[in-house]
């Protein structure tokens, strides 16, 4: 049985990959500092799964509470979901950015080569392709030109494992670029809860329909697409956590650093996705054309032909499961 470390394990990804390793037979250990989770998230997926794992509510950056964690356990590999990730908090709060999301990375790196543990997963973005060289995106597609603090954190830790990978050949980082998760696990127990006015669109849709916000803002309606509105891949959760099983596989039997998009390879405009939660959930989305967004571009979407070639992964869930989860799970939360 191996034993799986995994940072930000409270979060929305996190959680949703936690219950696939505890479904997939592994032992799983949490580290989250609850700066954008609650704890009873954990007892969420213990009911989901019906299988126990340790939790420690300590800060990654925190080398003490790391040796701690790493000396009390042999940990076989870590999967890295812990920083912070709005966009446009980094352009306010760049230092609490930087910080908080490479001093993690640098610590953990630090700690788990003085324990030997060397295989790493880690949470990259499609944000460090910047403004697409060409659509869609393949891993070998040009890094760089990030228009925010996060964004920039990212390439800058892609970079950093990329040195650590070369000067120790034991070291294997496998990164993972999402493309845009959106949904959430079909017990409605878990998903993503935006504290405040959600900036990211699937959140925003679904507080419009449920009363919460009384219109969508699209952002735009004259960008080079098929309707003028923006372009995403937009991806499952659990489609996304189960990649994740899958880098693990790959990393326990390779070395050397990886990249992979994870997405569906489908890009879906604003008015599509507002459509399509109109037709699956049966509610209507008032929304008004305002002015574009600053940083936005018009499209993104992966070519996930690798992670299908090299990890055996692809996206299985289609919009409706999107739709369908992600209404599912704040209608649920909203009863409780
Ligand atoms: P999230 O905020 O829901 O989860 C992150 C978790 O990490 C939270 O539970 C938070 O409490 C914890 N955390 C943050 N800093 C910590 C620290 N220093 N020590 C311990 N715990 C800490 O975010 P998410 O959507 O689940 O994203 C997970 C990862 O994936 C992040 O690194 C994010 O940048 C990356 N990512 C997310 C998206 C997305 O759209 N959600 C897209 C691309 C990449
Ligand atoms: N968007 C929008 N209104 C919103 C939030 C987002 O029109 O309230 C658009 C945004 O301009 C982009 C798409 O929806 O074209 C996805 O935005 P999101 O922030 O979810 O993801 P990202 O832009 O970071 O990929």
């Amino acid at each position: 049985m191996k034993n799986i470390l995994v940072t930000g394990g409270l979060g929305f990804i996190g959680s949703h990959t936690v219950v696939e390793l505890l479904e997939n037979g592994y032992d799983v250990i949490i580290v989250d500092n609850l700066s954008n989770s609650s704890i009873d998230i954990v007892d969420r997926i213990k009911k989901i799964t019906k299988k126990d794992f340790k939790f420690y509510k300590d800060d990654v950056c925190n080398l003490n509470a790391l040796n701690n964690i790493f000396s009390s356990n042999k940990i076989d590999a870590v999967i890295h979901f812990a920083g912070y990730k709005a966009v446009g908090e980094s352009v306010k709060k760049p230092i609490m950015y930087y910080e908080n999301n490479l001093i993690s990375t640098l610590h953990l790196c630090e700690v788990m080569k003085k324990y030997n543990c060397n295989k790493l997963i880690f949470s990259s973005s499609a944000t460090v392709y910047g403004n697409p060289e060409k659509l869609p995106l393949t891993e070998d597609c040009k890094v760089g030109g990030t228009t925010n603090p996060y964004g920039t954190s990212k390439l800058m830790i892609e970079k950093i494992l990329k040195d650590i990978t070369i000067s120790d050949g034991e070291f294997t980082p496998i990164v993972l670029r999402y493309f845009n998760p959106i949904g959430a696990h079909k017990s409605g127990l878990i998903g993503e809860k935006p504290n405040g006015i959600p900036n990211n669109l699937m959140p925003y849709i679904v507080r419009v329909a449920t009363g919460e916000l009384k219109e969508l803002n699209i952002f735009g309606d004259d960008y080079e697409t098929s309707d003028g509105t923006g372009v995403r891949d937009y991806i499952h959760v659990v489609d996304l956590a189960k990649g994740h099983i899958k880098a693990l596989e790959k990393a326990f039997n390779t070395t050397g650093i990886h990249y992979y998009n994870l997405g569906t390879g489908h890009g879906y405009s604003v008015l599509d996705m507002v459509k399509a939660f109109e037709r699956v959930n049966n509610v209507k989305i008032p929304y008004k054309i305002v002015g574009r967004r600053s940083g936005d571009i018009a499209s993104c979407y992966a070519d996930c032909t690798l992670a299908m070639k090299e990890l055996g992964w692809h996206a299985e869930l289609g919009l409706d499961d999107m739709m369908k989860d992600s209404y599912n799970f704040i209608i649920f939360q909203n009863k409780k």
